[in-house]
């Protein structure tokens, strides 16, 4: 450590560190020398590899990488990625003080609520609203706040899993509701729910089927009639949209998704939504509706433990003030800039990576083609919409294990490449590419990375 290079390194990361990383180098040379391999052991290289290591494990697992899977809303990848207008907003609020729950107007204190209360009440037409730490937790909170020791009505047709753990009949249970089922996995009809109806019963439910569409012999009540049903039985409604949009997305030649905006006028008590999947926002959950509604939701001592910090509320408010203006959100807002973008302007695209691409990669065949995005995090689950990217073959048909080397060497780089493997190619879906240069950059590292390893 007192020489040269171990020295820098100290300057670096910290006498500590460095210690550690070279007794870990140092042992595995001692492993290797054991086995009788041979092995460089200087202190240069002791050094180098020290230094390896330690930058290693001081680079983020959270390091912004190339979303290049074509899903644009892709939950394992954080899914929407902030405007401008958030990220300022967000980072404000990190470095200062606040008025979180204070009222800047009585010097008295406030309600973190306040902030887009008003917003909420613009953006949705709804008379009140409340924002939670995702939309799970917003149909937890519902669930708990109006059918806790009591029944909750789903159809069968809509008892949905979202990816892990979300599962509408499990998330009964934990909100200590009993899930009541009516009608089937293809028809409900007006008759199932109002036989379901009894005296327990706490809440109906519509939930919105994400991730999938039942097709062929089927039946559902839609919202409209099933609020006068519950009116009927005196009943809360909520309706659960998943995604939610607050824009009518066939302006951008998307497929027309219920607004939130149309589900309040369709008249549920409460209507829930995510605040990072269309609406291109902060990881939040909303739930509008009646005021009577969300003032019991709000008196739920739970709401305590599902509320959100003041970064993801400085950048909420941001991103609802964007939607005062619609006619530039697909200018403002990266989820639908990137969903809007037209399959010509991202072959156009292609066609300048190409030339870098290729020259990184001798030993494949790289080639520009059409493909088919995905929106992602159930909004519009079959439909896709029309993308271009570069196709990546080894040349020598190397088959497949070359492939998945290849797509792990681009997971590894300093700024990670996430493409998919799809019919014998490793495809990258370039939708949601937007820095060019950086992509450049890193085509160059990657050339790097492959001429270091024999
Ligand atoms: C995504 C989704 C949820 C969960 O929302 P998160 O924001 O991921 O917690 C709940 N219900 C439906 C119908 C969804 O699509």
């Amino acid at each position: 450590m007192r020489h040269a290079d171990g020295a820098a390194l100290v300057e670096r990361f910290g006498r500590a560190e460095v210690a550690e990383a070279v007794r870990a180098a140092v042992g595995d040379l001692r492993t290797s020398l054991r086995a009788g391999a041979e092995a460089d052991v200087s202190r240069e290289a002791v050094s180098a590899e020290a230094g390896r290591r330690l930058a290693a494990r001081g680079r983020s697992a959270l390091r912004p990488l190339f979303n290049l899977t074509g899903t644009v809303l892709h939950t394992n990848l954080g899914r929407a990625i902030l405007p401008e207008a958030a990220i300022g907003a967000a980072v404000d609020a990190m470095a200062s003080p606040v008025a979180l729950e204070y009222d800047l107007d009585t010097g008295r204190r406030g309600e973190r609520d306040d902030h887009v209360r008003a917003l909420l009440r613009e953006v949705t037409g709804a008379e009140d609203g409340t924002v939670v730490n995702n939309n799970a937790a917003a149909v937890l909170l519902v669930i708990n706040t109006f059918a806790c020791n009591r029944e909750a009505v789903v159809s069968r047709g809509e008892l949905v899993e979202i990816g892990g753990s979300f599962r509408i009949p499990e998330l009964m249970t934990q909100a200590g509701a009993t899930l009541r089922e009516v009608g089937t996995t293809n028809r409900t009809h007006p008759r199932d729910y109002v036989d379901g109806f009894g005296p327990d019963t706490g809440l109906v439910m519509k939930v919105h089927t994400s991730n999938y569409r039942i097709e062929g012999y089927t039946a559902e009540v839609g919202a409209p009639e099933l609020t006068g049903l519950a009116r009927a039985a005196g009943v809360t409604f909520c309706n659960d949209l998943g995604s939610g949009t607050l824009v009518d997305l066939s302006r951008w030649g998307l497929r027309h998704e219920p607004t939130v905006r149309e589900a309040v006028a369709d008249g549920a008590d409460l209507v829930t939504f995510s605040g990072d999947k269309l609406l291109g926002g902060p990881q939040v959950g909303f739930v509008v509706g009646t005021s009577a509604a969300i003032a019991r939701v709000n008196r739920n001592p739970m709401k305590r433990a599902l509320r959100v910090d003041k970064l993801r509320l400085a950048a909420l408010e941001a991103t609802l003030k964007l939607y005062r203006d619609p006619d530039r959100l697909d200018a403002t807002l990266p989820t639908l800039r990137l969903l809007a973008r037209p399959a010509a302007d991202i072959a156009a695209l292609a066609e300048r990576m190409l030339g870098p691409a290729a020259a990184a990669l001798p030993g494949y065949a790289v080639s520009v083609g059409a493909c088919r995005s995905q929106i992602g995090s159930g909004a519009l689950p079959v439909d896709t919409i029309a993308s271009a990217g570069l196709f990546i073959r080894p040349a020598d048909r190397g088959g497949d294990d070359a492939l998945g080397r290849l797509a792990a060497a681009l997971r590894a780089l300093p700024r990670p490449v996430v493409g998919r493997v799809s019919e014998g190619a490793l495809v990258l879906d370039l939708r949601c590419l937007e820095d060019e240069p950086g992509f450049i950059a890193t085509l160059q590292d990657l050339s790097r990375t492959l001429h270091a390893v024999p």
